[in-house]
């Protein structure tokens, strides 16, 4: 599993994206951005992290900007929290491809290489041009109902569940203009690599190495003794076609969601940008299985 790997260097300016529910960790928040400045790095907060830090702790760590986008120079972007708050750090980086490391104050972390018990190590590690950079594949929603707000990409997946009804839908599914099947189900759900440890995990979906580029079909209680998970190639084209006996049915990407009318035809695919993660050295994909799933543990 390990590989050569590209790594970041001469980082001067970072941008930093934070949960807003983390009130216990605030003092290691603190110490952390004031890390950061004894190293000569910019910090600019995200404008409603900044709100949250002012709001509980009476005020702003010193010499630090705030923006509500990501700035021009930010050469490095910092997610200070769990997992939803990585993929909604990834969102507020869009299609810039600017490097996002997670330092994790959440549940498990799976997408964060860092605690917020190690920042003195990362910033000693920016410095060195330690960081390893690794990209991350996202699925594209395309399709009739999309609200025009809605953010059509995900990192976890796009999920097309039963809404306010208890019969189950039919999602006629197409790959690569060839039928597959049709899931009699409770959803479907197409997950990334990334998303394959969030809700496909929990459907019994497999557990896919995060560089990956392939998708998974996991079923949400499929009444049927053939429709297991799939793992199809990375460069798919998924077109799913919605039925049921209601008149509505839900779609969610990463967990945002939207509701959608019968018969309406969406059609997924990877997305024409990624997300870059930085990890670090020691952080692979072995000891995420080992020290986050207990793999293995006897
Ligand atoms: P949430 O309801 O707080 O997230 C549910 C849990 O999933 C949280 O513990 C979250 O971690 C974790 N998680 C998110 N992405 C993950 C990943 N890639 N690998 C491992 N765990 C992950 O909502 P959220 O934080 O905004 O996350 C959205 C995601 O929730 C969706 O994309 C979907 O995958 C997942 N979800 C799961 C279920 C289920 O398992 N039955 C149902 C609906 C949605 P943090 O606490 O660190 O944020
Ligand atoms: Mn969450």
């Amino acid at each position: 599993m390990s590989k050569n790997k590209e790594t970041l260097a001469g980082v001067k300016t970072v941008c930093i994206n934070g949960s807003r529910y983390q009130n216990r960790y605030l003092p290691r928040v603190f110490t952390f951005i004031e890390q950061l400045k004894e190293a000569d790095i910019h910090v600019v907060l995200r404008d409603r992290f900044a709100d949250y830090l002012r709001e509980c702790a009476g005020e702003l760590p010193a010499g630090t900007e705030i923006s509500s986008s990501v700035p021009d120079d930010a050469q490095c972007a910092i997610s200070l929290g769990g997992d939803g708050t990585f993929i909604r750090t990834a969102q507020w980086i869009g299609d810039r491809e600017i490097p996002i490391m997670g330092i994790n104050t959440g549940h498990l972390g799976f997408l964060s290489s860092c605690s917020i018990d190690e920042t003195a190590q990362f910033v000693e590690e920016l410095l060195n041009g330690r960081l390893c950079l690794e990209a991350r594949t996202l699925l594209q929603l395309e399709g009739d109902d999309i609200p025009e707000d809605f953010y059509p990409y995900a990192l976890n997946e796009i999920a097309i569940t039963k809404e306010e009804t208890s019969s189950m839908i039919c999602v006629g599914t197409r790959v690569d203009d060839v039928h597959l099947a049709d899931y009699l189900a409770d959803g479907l759900i197409i997950s990334t690599p990334v998303g394959s440890t969030a809700y496909n995990l929990s459907l019994g979906g497999p557990i896919l190495q995060p560089s990956m580029d392939c998708v998974a079909l996991t079923p949400i209680a499929p009444h049927s003794l053939t429709l297991r998970p799939i793992v199809l190639s990375g460069d798919s084209v998924i077109d799913c076609t919605m039925e049921s006996r209601a008149e509505q049915y839900r779609v969610s990407a990463d967990g945002r969601s939207f509701v959608a009318r019968r018969g309406t035809h969406l059609r997924i695919r990877r997305a024409p940008f990624r997300v870059i993660t930085l990890r670090r050295s020691t952080d692979n994909f072995a000891a995420t299985l080992q020290n986050k799933l207990h793999w293995g543990a006897r």
